[in-house]
């Protein structure tokens, strides 16, 4: 490994409790990587509402501080900058594992782009000042740190489980099916994923994750428990990073036409985040390792959503059409009845009740920023 610890209080920390407000009259401690990102900071407000003390660790790559701030001063919660691909030392009872840069914009990491991360590598510059001469190489490098990130940091949280005695929660993705030939994917699905493809960091990245939790779980009796997540939608969501829902909702408020990949007849299922914690929370608490798929049934095309957006924000909106990313699957769609029958959970919201739901949040970020730039 990378760093041995060594800190004398190894015998002091206790095992995991099943019972989510705490443990013998001591409240549950834990832990969220990723906390300041859209889900992990809607996943502390239910955990700190329910009672529990949350630590965040989070390195603010795609996260923010706004998605938290409403809990500073309160003595339950604690937020640590920190990056997971560095080791740390911590005591919890439960550790949900959400840090990831999910970037879907991609782009092809040719010889221009070598030469700037060698630069950036030598010089120490920041992948802000990266981001600010060419956006294009933020991404690029937000790909890498994919891959480190699911790889590193997945390996140090399940190494900090072991040492503790913590229960671990990774957060996987629909995305370990590929572009699926099994339509809806069960858990049992292996998937069909391209490995050198242009998505294969986040892909291959989570896969490998997955792998790191069962052989951890096996090898040294971790408690994991892992939640392929489906496409999730809702407020504090990044404004700018190319998922489908934000693009569609921001260009109908900017009043940009919505832009739709390819011919539009793809399609994916949406969740709404609120149904998606719930969900990691019941998990968590169970007794299952898992996988288990977490998402919303309700399928819809691309240009069924673009109608979905358009009634709720504008139906003037305007669509064009744009060139579609390499291997972008075709359709995803969860089949749940693993999560139904042994978690007893299944989702609430609709999208087209969801949908209004993010709508505000996302008019006032917008006009924050238009305030911002002095328009
Ligand atoms: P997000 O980008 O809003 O949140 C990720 C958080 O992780 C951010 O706050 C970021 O700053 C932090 N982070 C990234 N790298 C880090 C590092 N090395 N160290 C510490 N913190 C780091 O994304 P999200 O949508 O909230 O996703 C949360 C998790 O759920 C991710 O693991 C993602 O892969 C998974 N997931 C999300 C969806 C979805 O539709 N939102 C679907 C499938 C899986
Ligand atoms: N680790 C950590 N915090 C801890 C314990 C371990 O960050 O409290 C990291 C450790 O630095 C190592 C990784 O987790 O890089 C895996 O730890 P493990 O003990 O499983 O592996 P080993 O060090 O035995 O190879
Ligand atoms: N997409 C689109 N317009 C956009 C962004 C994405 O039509 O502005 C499409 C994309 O090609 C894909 C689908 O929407 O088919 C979902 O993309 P997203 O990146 O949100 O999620 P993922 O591909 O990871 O499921």
């Amino acid at each position: 490994g990378l760093v041995r610890f060594n800190t004398g209080n190894e015998g002091a920390s206790l095992r995991v409790g099943r019972i989510p407000a705490g443990i013998g009259g001591r409240r549950l401690r834990v832990v969220v990587t990723g906390g300041a990102g859209f889900v992990g900071s809607h996943l502390v407000d239910k955990l700190i509402g329910r009672g529990n003390d949350v630590i965040v660790i989070d390195n603010f790559f795609t996260g923010r501080k706004e998605n938290l701030v409403h809990l500073f001063g309160n003595p339950r919660f604690e937020l640590i900058r920190h990056d997971v691909v560095d080791p740390i030392l911590l005591e919890v009872d439960q550790i949900y594992h959400l840090a990831c840069p999910a970037s879907p914009v991609h782009y092809n990491v040719g010889v221009r782009t070598f030469v700037f991360v060698v630069v950036q590598w030598l010089f120490g510059i920041s992948n802000f000042v990266i981001g600010f001469l060419d956006p294009s190489l933020y991404y690029v490098i937000g790909d890498l740190q994919d891959k480190c990130t699911n790889v590193m940091g997945t390996l140090n949280m399940l190494g900090l489980a072991k040492r503790i005695g913590a229960r671990f929660l990774l957060t996987s993705t629909s995305e370990v099916y590929g572009d699926p030939l099994e339509h809806p994917q069960k858990e049992t699905y292996w998937g069909n994923v391209n490995p050198i493809g242009e998505r294969s960091c986040y892909d291959e990245g989570k896969r490998t994750a997955e792998t790191l939790a069962m052989d951890y779980h096996r090898g040294a009796g971790v408690e994991v428990r892992i939640a392929r997540i489906f496409n999730t939608y809702g407020p504090r969501m990044c404004l700018d990073d190319g998922r489908v829902v934000s693009n569609f909702v921001a260009q109908a408020i900017r009043k940009q036409p919505l832009t739709v990949y390819g011919d539009g007849k793809q399609t994916r299922s949406f969740q709404y985040v609120s149904d998606l914690v719930n969900g990691l929370a019941a998990l968590m608490d169970g007794e299952h390792v898992g996988p288990f798929n977490l998402g919303n049934p309700g399928e819809f095309t691309m240009l069924e959503l673009a109608q979905v957006v358009k009634e709720t924000i504008d139906s003037s909106a305007t669509i064009e059409y744009k060139q579609n990313t390499a291997d972008d699957p075709h359709m995803r769609k969860p089949d749940i009845s693993k999560a139904k029958e042994l978690l007893n959970w299944e989702p609430k919201v609709p999208l087209r009740e969801g949908l209004p739901l993010m709508v505000s949040d996302f008019r006032n970020r917008i006009l924050n920023e238009d305030e911002g730039k002095g328009m």
